[in-house]
């Protein structure tokens, strides 16, 4: 999202950081690469993702060189085979299967092994081997069978900025020892060294350049992959992931830049070069493969029969955002315009209505209730999130009242804050029934410490009374998913500008089966 419009929603607390972060950077400045530390291959760590009752992915990328400009990790041209092995307990004791695959320049040395025939709900482990070196081990699940009714413990996150802060959150999800985790976007950040910058200075650097292309992307993510906390919460658990903005450019829609100017060039070639990282790094199938210049992201992952995940990707097939620099304009409420775009709005409709589970939840990138920014008679909203947006955002609620979806929840990222909000059937008619939930994590550090503040901007939470809880800490939501209510806990951490931080739960919120909204517990 623009940091212009952040700024609004954050009050003071971010103006610094939107005031400078707006100016384009002259140079960056990047300190003198020095080389390889090491051979081993496995810098980059292990991980598993999009889980089905008989099988996962699982994922690796070799790189002796993680930052090798080319980005290429030091391998160059050259192709390696690369064994795997699949047990039922850590010590590798008991392999169920392994196979050899074959990897090179293609996919930036990435391994996405596809793996079938396995039982529905057990835990796996799974390591590699190449060039003579082992991996480490990590472990996944497959999902429950479809009939199965299975308590799970998700832990879902958003916005990791590299310079911000430590990745302490991630290594508190890896504690948490989930069953699965959510990634909502802004897995990486873009932009120059130091161009998105925090009051206080960045606690470490970007390599290179504005990511723009195949290179950059693939350096920038073995830069992020090579942090320990990442690779910790990769390797505790299979991750289903959906991009945001930043993977690619700070807010662009479809085949639209938010800043035409910066960095020069045409941007679907740019936009080409972002999916193809983005997929070699993400433990995604060969469906999700890039199809020319598209990604196929959306897709759903079920868990028994206790949740349906419907990923969406509210980037890629956006109308442009409308009404400019201004908070309100006629064309925002144009019923033409779609946030997933037609075609994913009929899919999500389609999958909401043969849906039979307990839970049916949207794993999205940007808020969906309604935030007036502007208090009193006055009506302001980021177009950039779902309020720029509310036809889509109508249709979609219809589809899930039509379809009678039992437990329909909205997870959420975007914003750097905690939130969490009851969705109301018309948003300004304080009779209007609940009709859904929407739970927003904060980010892993973007933003750097936080606050402990409880409102944003001042009494904008009255402004929006279904809006029931803001925290400006860093974090990410822990859930526990049962048959009859679902559990979320606001993890937040006191620091991320120093590592090491413990997390804390700072509020803790209840939905009951068939009874949508926030329950306090
Ligand atoms: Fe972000
Ligand atoms: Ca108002």
């Amino acid at each position: 999202m623009a940091l212009s419009r952040r700024t609004l929603i954050l009050g003071g607390a971010a103006a610094g950081a939107a005031t400078a972060a707006t100016v384009r950077p002259r140079a960056a400045i990047a300190a003198p690469y020095r080389g390889p530390l090491r051979s081993d291959p496995f810098t980059l760590g292990v991980a598993s993702g999009d889980p089905e009752p008989d099988g996962f992915v699982i994922w690796t990328r070799l790189a002796v060189d993680p930052l090798a400009e080319d980005g290429l990790g030091g391998l160059g041209t050259g192709r390696h085979d690369v064994e795997w092995e699949l047990a039922t307990d850590e010590r590798f004791a008991r392999v169920e299967q392994r196979g050899v695959v074959s990897t090179g320049p293609e996919v930036g040395h990435s391994v996405h092994v596809e793996l079938g025939g396995l039982r529905p709900g057990h835990e796996y482990h799974y390591r590699f081997r190449a060039l003579g070196e082992l991996s480490p081990a990590g472990r996944t699940r497959t999902a429950p069978a479809p009939d199965a009714s299975a308590p799970l413990t998700m832990c879902f996150a958003s916005c990791a900025q590299y310079e911000h802060g430590y990745f302490t959150a991630y290594t508190r999800i890896a504690e948490e020892e989930p069953d699965l985790v959510l990634h909502l976007g802004d897995y990486l950040y873009e932009e120059d060294p130091g161009a998105y910058r925090l009051p206080g200075g960045s606690v470490r650097q970007h390599i290179g350049r504005e990511t723009v292309t195949l290179a950059d992307y693939r350096r920038r993510h073995a830069q992020y992959r090579s942090d320990t906390d990442l690779q910790a919460a990769h390797a505790v658990a299979p991750w289903v992931v959906v991009w945001d903005d930043h993977e690619v450019e700070d807010d662009w829609a479809g085949f639209t830049r938010d800043v035409p100017e910066y960095p020069p060039g045409p941007f679907p070639p740019r936009r080409a070069a972002a999916f193809q990282a983005y997929w070699e790094n993400m433990p995604l199938r060969s469906a999700q493969r890039p199809n020319g210049q598209n990604l196929q992201l959306y897709r759903r992952i079920g868990w028994g029969a206790t949740a349906t995940f419907h990923m969406l990707d509210t980037r890629q097939y956006r109308d442009d955002q409308a009404c400019g620099e201004q908070l309100d304009c006629a064309a925002r409420a144009d019923p033409g315009r779609t946030l997933p775009g037609s075609a994913q709005e009929r899919w999500l409709a389609e999958g909401l209505r043969s849906s039979r589970t307990r839970w049916d939840v949207l794993g999205q990138q940007v808020f969906f209730a309604q935030l007036d920014l502007v208090p009193g008679a006055g009506r302001g909203f980021n177009n950039d999130v779902w309020d720029g947006y509310p036809a889509s955002r109508d249709r979609v609620v219809d589809s899930w009242v039509a379809a009678g979806i039992r437990n329909p929840v909205v997870l959420t990222g975007d914003i750097h804050s905690h939130w969490a909000a009851d969705i109301r059937r018309r948003w300004d008619d304080p009779e209007a029934p609940t009709v859904g939930t929407e739970l927003v994590t904060s980010s892993i550090s973007a933003g750097g410490d936080g606050s402990e503040t409880t409102d944003t901007s001042p009494g904008l939470l009255a402004e929006n009374p279904h809006i029931r809880f803001f925290n400006n800490r860093r974090g990410y939501v822990r859930t526990r998913f049962t048959d009859t209510e679902l559990t979320a806990d606001f993890r937040v951490l006191p620091h991320v500008q120093r590592p090491g931080a413990p997390a804390e739960t700072r509020a803790t919120f209840v939905i009951e089966d068939r009874r949508p909204g926030l329950q306090s517990a």
